[in-house]
């Protein structure tokens, strides 16, 4: 966090607030650029006004983390932090989410990009929501590596070591979280 670039903290930061009973209330932030970028149409803010925020997070073990920042922040009434990745198709993006407790009952969550680094190799990623039918690998929705022939490392890794499944384009992805990140419970109190 440089203090010296306050504008450029803040166009990198985008924020939604829940009520207590996890409705969306309120939306700010470059939300809409930031969805679009991540091929995101669907949830651009005024779709998500007015909608429960279980709908808009993929992956019971992600919704499992991202209620558990709920809570805590909730029950400590002070503001929880954890670091994650967001990587777009062509850049490595690390990112911060922060929930911050307001008033009865309500949380801000506030998402912030760190910093960003471009991904050596660019391959076209598809979430996939059975995986019956195709090959597929799994992704870790909080540090973005992926885990292909058993192995969770960044997407570039896996590719230079021949990991990933031949002739499928775009790869398919199933989101879930990783041992590591499963590990370390995922809040930063
Ligand atoms: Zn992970």
């Amino acid at each position: 966090m440089a203090s010296s670039e306050p504008v450029r903290e803040q166009a990198n930061c985008l924020s939604y607030t829940i009520d207590a009973a996890d409705t969306i209330v309120a939306v700010s932030g470059l939300w809409d650029d930031f969805a679009r970028d991540n091929d995101g149409e669907s949830i651009v803010a005024e779709k998500i006004m007015g909608q429960k925020l279980d709908q808009f997070i993929h992956g019971d073990e992600t919704l499992m983390f991202v209620r558990t920042m709920i809570m805590s922040a909730r029950v400590l009434q002070r503001p929880v932090y954890r670091p994650y990745r967001c990587d777009s198709p062509k850049l490595k993006r690390f990112m911060e989410m922060t929930v911050q407790p307001r008033s009865e009952g309500s949380v801000e969550v506030m998402h912030r990009e760190l910093r960003c680094e471009p991904i050596a190799c660019k391959i076209p990623m598809a979430a996939e929501s059975s995986g019956a039918h195709v090959p597929f690998v799994k992704r870790c929705s909080l540090c973005n590596r992926i885990r292909a022939e058993g192995v969770w490392s960044e997407i570039d890794e896996a590719a230079e070591a021949k990991r990933l499944p031949a002739e499928v384009a775009p790869l398919k992805v199933i989101y879930g979280v990783c041992p590591d990140c499963l590990a370390s419970r995922g809040v930063v109190l």
